[in-house]
């Protein structure tokens, strides 16, 4: 298992609101999220939901100090989420599969995606730097990303937002208020 996968955790949970709207508001959406992770999974109550929504909180924080440039207050709330949330790690060798660790298999649902989030951010950050933490830069919108760029320019979520970004830029020039045009359309 490579734990810096588990940072796509903080980004996924993160990007659970968008401008689309919050599709974390009830126990549906937080049962849609852990759909495809059996070990986060298991009885769900509303304190889960009201725990993951606070860690979504924490994790877009880190994010967007991240992008701002407030490097030392994103590794200090990362590191806050980490002696929060102890990784206990267990080996398994379950299903004919070789010796893998899992981690934290016991304790509440956000506790454990906690764990497993904050790890794989610090992993993530240790191997590729906290600069490739980024947040969209589009009026609105909260969404986080990795920023896998040779030169680290992306400045949006998706296409959508880049898109909407330059085409607002250009009515504001066309208006004769002064904004600045992204040089070039980002992934
Ligand atoms: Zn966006």
């Amino acid at each position: 298992m490579d734990l810096s996968s588990y940072a796509d955790l903080a980004i996924e949970l993160v990007n659970t609101q968008d401008p689309a709207g919050d599709t974390l508001r009830d126990l549906d959406g937080l049962r849609a999220l852990l759909h495809d992770r059996p070990h986060l999974g298991g009885r769900i109550a509303h304190r889960d939901l009201d725990g993951m929504r606070a860690l979504r909180g924490q994790l877009r924080q880190i994010f967007a100090s991240a992008a701002a440039g407030h490097d030392a207050d994103a590794i200090d709330r990362l590191n806050s989420l980490l002696i929060q949330h102890p990784v206990h790690p267990q080996l398994s060798g379950h299903d004919d599969q070789d010796w893998h660790l899992h981690l934290n298999e016991g304790g509440s649902i956000p506790d454990r995606y906690a764990a497993r989030a904050a790890m794989g951010l610090a992993v993530k950050i240790s191997d590729h730097g906290l600069d490739r933490l980024g947040a969209c830069r589009a009026a609105g919108c909260d969404r986080v990303f990795f920023d896998t760029t040779a030169n680290q320019t992306r400045r949006y979520c998706s296409d959508r937002c880049a898109g909407r970004t330059s085409v607002a830029a250009a009515r504001r020039a066309t208006t004769g208020v002064k904004a600045e045009v992204p040089r070039q359309r980002q992934r």
